[in-house]
């Protein structure tokens, strides 16, 4: 077996070592070239309103179709697009075409629908993060107020200044502010307190077996009740079943997201959800 030495380079020749760093290699490569050959799309997964029962959000989610490698998973291709700094166009093009959907939709009668958009740690600490936003707004005429951006946990960890700063800017002009995957990276909430946070969203491994496993139900409920004394709202992700629903609507919980209602959709089809479960809570 290889082993790694002090200078980073692998000793001896692992043909599994390098079958991965080929295909990883390989996945680079057409990923670098994904965008200009739109190879990429965003699909719409709807965020309900447990008390209306009506879609009051969409979150927009990566899909890349490969022509040479066919569909891969965001599990697959987020954490390299990642690691070799191309989630920086790619999730420039995210923000922008996400902000575009939501001003159609809007112009299109689908008054306050918010957009929640995944946004990487290295693009939320580009130093033009916030001016690149102000552009989009810009561009796509959307008002800042309806984007949700969802951040997760290891971002908000260091509670350093720059990030003090950076999310005081996103408050400013009234963009929301989320904590995807609530509850799976640490267990130090003074960040809660600390940054200007509008809402939690519980993780899908909680979600999965609160009606089964006796812990995880606790869980829920404990940070469902945490969130509401910090005065911030809670969405549950992953709600697959109307067990799991019920439950949720006991803790107390504002909003859900998960296939029970909708998988995500390409625009067309999200569209076709909305315009049957959308409500204006504003009306
Ligand atoms: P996430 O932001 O936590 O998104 C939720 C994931 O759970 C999505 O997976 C969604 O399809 C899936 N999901 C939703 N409801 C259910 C359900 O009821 N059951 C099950 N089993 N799964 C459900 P997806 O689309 O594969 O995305 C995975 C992750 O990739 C996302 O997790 C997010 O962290 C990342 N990602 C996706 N799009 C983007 C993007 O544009 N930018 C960045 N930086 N990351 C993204
Ligand atoms: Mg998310
Ligand atoms: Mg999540
Ligand atoms: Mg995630």
């Amino acid at each position: 077996k290889s082993k790694e030495q002090g200078t980073g380079s692998y000793r001896f020749y692992d043909p599994e070592m390098n079958l991965v760093t080929c295909q990883r290699l390989a996945m680079e490569t057409h990923l670098r070239q994904a965008l200009e050959r739109q190879e990429l799309s965003l699909h719409y997964q709807p965020q309900i309103d447990l008390r209306s029962g009506k879609v009051i959000g969409m979150e927009a989610l990566l899909r890349w179709d490969s022509s040479a490698l066919g569909s891969v998973s965001p599990a697959q291709f987020i954490s390299l697009a990642e690691e070799t700094g191309l989630i920086l166009p790619i999730g420039a093009w995210v923000l922008e075409t996400a902000c575009k959907q939501a001003r159609q939709w809007h112009q299109a009668g689908f008054d306050n629908l918010r957009m929640a958009v995944n946004i990487s740690a290295c693009q939320f600490k580009q130093p033009d993060f916030i001016e690149r936003l102000d552009q989009v707004f810009q561009e796509t005429g959307l008002d800042p107020e309806y984007l949700e951006v969802e951040l997760t946990e290891s971002i908000v960890m260091e509670r350093s200044e720059e990030t003090l700063m950076t999310l005081t800017d996103l408050k400013i002009r009234g963009i929301k502010l989320a904590i995807d995957d609530f509850g799976t990276g640490y267990s130090m909430l003074s960040y809660l307190k600390y940054f200007p946070i509008d809402r939690i969203k519980i993780d899908r491994s909680f979600v999965r077996d609160i009606t089964t496993d006796s812990d995880d139900a606790a869980i829920t409920e404990a940070i469902v009740v945490m969130a509401h004394s910090l005065k911030l709202k809670v969405v549950a992700e992953g709600v697959e079943t109307e067990e799991q629903l019920e439950f949720l609507r006991g803790c107390g919980c504002e909003e859900v997201q998960g296939f029970y209602f909708s998988r995500p959709h390409p625009v067309d089809r999200a569209e076709l959800f909305l315009s049957r479960h959308f409500t204006d809570k504003n009306k």
